[in-house]
């Protein structure tokens, strides 16, 4: 479904990825981690098409990326941005709905953007999101933790086939970031269509091996495991995060504690 070859991406004279292989089947959930500057922002772009790899060639469904027109590109793969990329003018409901625009007509879409026509999908993935309250306010008036979740499901309603996800729950409370990891992975039965494939960059290695299937870990650009999360162990997270004090043990003493790595 999608497969990078010797992919590698260099800005100017910074190094930033690769040259890496990969190979990605359909439905897989896969968490990419790493600390800070490791590459996993330049890895979900290349995979979406925004960048272009320095290097080697990245392929989607046999096709090269290129190759594919931009709203057959939109049905195939759909990216969720660290910074949201909302229309911030524009209602919640607004920038939901705008998910469809891969799928409707120009006029469509323009209609949908201009009138106040509500389509019911939309509503029903606010309201799982818990945003029933907030449709109609303007993007820009609503807390980060909030917006995030605006475009996290402005991603549902697109659908694609590969969902993108960069650091998809930072803004949002322990609880809820739980409560959406499992509806992004399918772990929980949901009224609305739940991603596909998925690959995510995430913060929180504990994130990773507990609701994907399988986890890369990325280090200065380069692959350092790529395993079932269920193989994932603690020499593998500190090979990546060697340079910082996390506890990557289970605490039981004290249940705040940086737990990282607990599986239950
Ligand atoms: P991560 O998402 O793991 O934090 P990134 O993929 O954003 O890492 O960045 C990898 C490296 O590439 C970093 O050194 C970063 O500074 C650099 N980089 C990323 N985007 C750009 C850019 N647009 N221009 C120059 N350097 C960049
Ligand atoms: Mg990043």
């Amino acid at each position: 479904m999608c497969r990078l070859v010797g992919a590698s991406k260099t800005y100017g004279v910074r190094h930033a990825l690769g040259p890496i292989d990969l190979e990605i089947v359909f439905g897989e959930k896969i968490g990419v981690v790493g600390s800070s500057g490791a590459g996993k922002s330049t890895l979900l772009r290349l995979i979406s098409g925004e960048i272009t790899p320095s290097t080697g060639t990245v392929d989607l469904n046999g096709r090269p990326l290129p190759s594919i027109q931009v709203r057959e590109r939109s049905r195939i793969v759909g990216f969720m941005h660290q910074q949201f990329d909302l229309v911030p003018q524009l209602s919640a409901r607004k920038n939901i709905e705008a998910g469809n625009s891969g799928r409707w007509s120009l006029f469509r879409t323009l209609a949908a953007l201009l009138l106040p026509i509500q389509d019911l999908n939309a509503s029903e993935v606010a309201r799982h999101l818990g945003l029933e309250d907030h449709l109609n306010e303007r993007t820009s008036r609503l807390s980060g933790g909030q917006q995030q979740r605006v475009a996290l499901a402005r991603l549902l309603v697109q659908n694609p086939e590969i969902t993108l996800l960069d650091e998809p729950v930072s803004s949002l409370d322990p609880s809820l970031a739980l409560q959406i990891l499992e509806t992004l992975c399918g772990k929980t039965k949901t009224p609305v269509s739940t991603p596909k494939t998925v690959i995510a960059s995430l913060h929180s290695p504990e994130f990773s091996t507990r609701f994907f299937d399988r986890v890369i870990g990325l280090s200065a650009g380069l692959i350092m495991f790529d395993k079932a999360a269920s193989e994932v162990g603690d020499s593998d997270l500190r090979s990546l995060y060697q340079e910082s004090n996390l506890d990557f043990t289970r605490n039981h003493e004290n249940e705040n504690a940086p737990q990282i790595w607990g599986r239950d």
